[in-house]
């Protein structure tokens, strides 16, 4: 036992020093001058009430809500969002300012101590460069939240690889690693992710770097390239959903029991999703047909050069027209079960030079490279990067830490 206090050995205490009040300040102004109340709006409730509530009277209330119209409707307030009542630090209590907050970064300040007034506000954002790992046992969303990282980390990094890394068969012993901006108000608030900078992904034992890195600054054309400085992107995305699972592959031996197990070849990909989710084009193209046809349902077929044309069947609806052009990453529609289908999946037709074929069995061609004439910087740029990914642990196990931690 060492943690005792020492007075009891008869040394006396030292005085305590004279406290200084902290000064709190929010929203621009000093809290420590107010009664302050913090609370959140409750449903059905009402601005006028709030304001009832702290010693306002309802003409006074009209004539603020007609004030602040202009700026904010009063009637927008929304269950569940926080406020704050600025009160004068009196026996009168009576309300001076109203601060509604409707995201965690904005807020809306209604001032009446004398004139009423209202202004918007935005706290201060701060960004803090973060890393992190980890390791697939089971899904990436498991491994994202098993260390409480942000979800959105998972989707980026779908987003970064969509081109290079099957997401929907990731493998046991698969493992990440990333630098990334994470921003905060007041210090620790989480409010977003910001840029993802690098990332280290190895799937199947195959490491793929991926650095962000600006290739035109006066427009903010950044991009992902690997450790070469070759892109990551591919001509086809893999997948026409984000996060959905293949229900069958393209199998030309398929034999279905329903049609008294007789071989009826499948030429396409179904990727199983709920109905209503989007659809993108795996490619940049033109979109040729888009229609309702028998079997097809629902269905958009878009030509991306001489040689690839991609098509999307059974969908719920149609996002695009027949001579629509279309971005890789676009949505063309959403997952639905029209013409002859059992559930609600895509069933994505590849093809090449008129014919189907299994897009997962293709050479496809890469994306356009970086600029010869942007190399040298790019290799400059990354080099502390790559340093600073491959010192990240490979996983962080915040239980060994505590555990070591508590052991002095
Ligand atoms: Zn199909």
């Amino acid at each position: 036992m060492s943690c005792q206090n020492e007075s009891k050995d008869g040394i006396a205490e030292e005085a305590p020093e004279e406290v200084k009040p902290v000064i709190i300040e929010e929203f621009g102004y000093v809290l420590n001058d107010y009664k302050v109340i913090k609370d959140t709006i409750q449903r059905g409730e009402s601005f006028g009430e709030i304001l009832d509530r702290h010693h306002i009277e309802y003409p006074e209330i009209y004539k603020i809500a007609a004030a602040a119209k202009d700026t904010f409707d009063i009637r927008k307030l929304r269950a569940g969002k926080p406020y704050t009542v600025l009160a004068k630090n009196d026996s009168t209590e009576r309300a001076q300012v109203f601060i509604y907050q409707p995201n965690k970064v904005e807020y809306l300040i209604v001032d009446f101590t004398d004139s009423i007034q209202t202004k918007f506000g935005r706290k201060e954002v701060k960004i803090v460069e973060k890393t992190a790992s980890g390791i697939i046992e089971s899904s990436l969303s498991e491994a994202i939240e098993s260390q409480n990282l942000n979800y959105i980390l998972a989707h980026e990094m779908s987003d970064i690889y969509a081109w290079t890394i099957d997401f929907f068969h990731l493998q046991k012993g698969d493992k990440f690693k990333l630098i990334y901006e994470e921003k905060f108000i007041n210090d620790t608030i989480p409010v977003g992710i910001g840029n993802i900078k690098a990332a280290y992904f190895v799937h199947k034992d195959n490491p793929i770097y991926a650095f962000n890195f600006i290739t035109d600054s006066t427009k903010n054309v950044n991009d992902y390239y690997d450790e070469k400085a070759k892109t990551l992107r591919r001509q086809f995305l893999k997948s026409p959903i984000k996060f959905s699972r293949i229900s069958s592959r393209y199998n030309l031996k398929r034999r279905i029991k329903y049609y008294g197990n007789r071989v009826r070849a499948h030429r396409g990909t179904d990727f199983a999703a709920s109905v209503g989710t989007p659809i993108m084009s795996t490619a940049n193209g033109t979109v040729t047909e888009s229609r309702y046809k028998g079997g097809n349902g629902n269905y958009v077929k878009i030509k991306h050069n001489s040689t690839y044309s991609t098509q999307y069947l059974h969908m719920k609806k149609r996002a695009v027209k027949k001579g629509d052009y279309v971005k890789q990453g676009d949505v063309i529609g959403y997952v639905g079960m029209t013409g002859n289908t059992s559930g609600p999946h895509v069933c994505y037709r590849f093809w090449k030079n008129g014919k189907q074929v299994d897009p997962f069995r293709q050479k496809l061609p890469s994306a356009e490279p970086i600029k010869e004439h942007l190399k040298d910087d790019y290799f400059v740029y990354i080099g502390p990067l790559k340093e600073q990914l491959d010192e990240v642990p490979e996983r962080y196990l915040e239980t060994e830490v505590a555990a070591n931690l508590s052991t002095d």
